[in-house]
């Protein structure tokens, strides 16, 4: 299984200024790289990895008190990345869509950088018992940290990536081979509903409320997006204005992500077997209404800035839980499907009446046909267990097919005998 584990760095201040160079130079060789590409397709030439990856050979050699200070493998994994960047680019050249070249990146925006291989201008050191680890980077030392839990034994590690998130600094160390730690069975089976209303319904009927992290911080957000909404895109006002609503969206996506973690761990300590639904965007792909301006046009709506800010807030957390739900159940050992959306609000779960009037209104459900009644988002629930257990049913049915047709001869064999 792969997973990856992210740990607080704890640099001194020397290490610290020494991190932001490392980003800078890295910044600067992306960028360096990207004029390059840029020359080269201006003359029609071809720059590939490959002669960009030899160039770096000098530019170390030439530079040792600079980017000669630095590990390769984490300036080659840079100029992999402007790489897939051109790669992307051509593909969407080659498929007629509009292309966007790639852009120089900000020193700023330029937050992360990866060593493909452990042991390589880097060395993670575990630290088991303690809660401090170690991290040693070339160019910088060894750097304190913060490790809040092991990294389970006889996991594989792939790569190490330092990231820079406001003024902290974390590693993130991604690994192969991470075995599973499984739960004691609990014969329990069940569905869930993702919603606005509640965040989450399950199948037996238990609802965990939304939080509305958004709520608390929604004064502050409004306020900064109106102030975005009036000033021109691309003024410096205006990217400021962008930056703020960024730093507040992402407290709350932390806040959204300590809360998934608690939900996932709660489904997965009593059950056996959870189905959900696969992301619900039918519900999200709704437009703002149109405000006609009675010359045969439309008013400036500015909707969607709110509409598109909130469904981004909802879109993450979803698929945020989503994801963090699956790694714990996987790594429990617990089987988790997806099921398809359609219907599963609408459906009666009793005669299988499936209709837009059963459902009443956001709460109640009512089958038109045969007249049970429930909450909705339960009925959800219990509709999308359906489907997952039927999904299991198909599965396991086709493995035992597989395996007696190993075990046994086939018709055809039995027919040519
Ligand atoms: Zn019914």
């Amino acid at each position: 299984m792969r997973r990856s584990f992210k740990f607080l760095l704890r640099p001194t201040s020397r290490q610290a200024d020494a991190l932001r160079a490392m980003l800078q130079d890295h910044c600067d060789l992306y960028n360096a790289g990207l004029e390059h590409r840029r020359e080269a397709w201006r003359r029609k030439a071809a720059v590939r990895y490959a002669g960009q990856a030899e160039d770096l050979k000098h530019i170390r050699a030439e530079d040792p008190e600079g980017q000669g200070r630095w590990s390769c493998s984490s300036q080659q994994a840079t100029l992999r990345r402007l790489d897939r960047a051109f790669v992307n680019f051509y593909r969407r050249v080659k498929a007629g869509k509009k292309p966007g070249y790639p852009r120089f990146r900000s020193p700023a925006r330029f937050d992360s950088v990866e060593w493909p291989r452990d042991g390589d201008g880097c060395k993670w050191d575990d630290h088991r018992k303690g809660a401090t680890g170690k991290l040693r980077l070339q160019g910088i030392g060894y750097v304190r940290v913060h490790q809040h839990r092991p990294i389970p034994h006889g996991s594989l590690i792939k790569t190490i990536t330092v990231k820079r998130e406001a003024k902290r600094w974390f590693v993130i160390v991604s690994c192969d081979n991470v075995p599973a730690k499984p739960l004691p069975p609990t014969d329990s089976e069940v569905g869930i509903d993702l919603g606005v209303v509640s965040f989450l319904t399950t199948s037996d009927g238990a609802q965990i409320s939304n939080p509305r992290f958004g709520a608390a911080l929604a004064p502050r957000l409004q306020e900064l997006r109106r102030a975005w909404s009036r000033t021109s895109k691309g003024s410096r006002r205006h990217n400021e204005l962008g930056r703020r609503i960024g730093v507040v969206l992402g407290k709350s996506r932390n806040q959204r992500r300590d809360h998934a973690h608690k939900t996932a761990l709660w489904l997965v300590r009593y059950h056996d077997f959870i189905a959900h639904e696969d992301m619900p965007t039918e519900r999200l792909s709704l437009r703002p209404r149109k405000r006609p301006d009675g010359n045969g046009g439309y008013l400036r709506n500015n909707a969607w800035v709110k509409r598109g800010l909130n469904k981004a807030i909802r879109d993450t957390g979803w698929t945020m839980f989503l994801s963090i739900l699956t790694a714990k159940a996987e790594s429990a050992g617990r089987t988790i499907i997806a099921v398809d959306y359609a219907y599963t609000s609408r459906t009666c779960p009793t005669c299988g009446h499936a209709a837009r009037e059963n459902r009443l209104t956001q709460a109640d459900f009512a089958c038109v046909a045969c007249g049970y009644s429930g909450h909705a988002d339960v009925i959800g629930a219990i509709n999308v267990l359906r489907a997952g257990l039927v999904l299991r049913e198909a599965a396991q049915a086709a493995e035992r097919e597989a395996a007696s047709a190993a075990e046994s001869p086939t018709r055809q064999q039995l027919n040519a005998s």
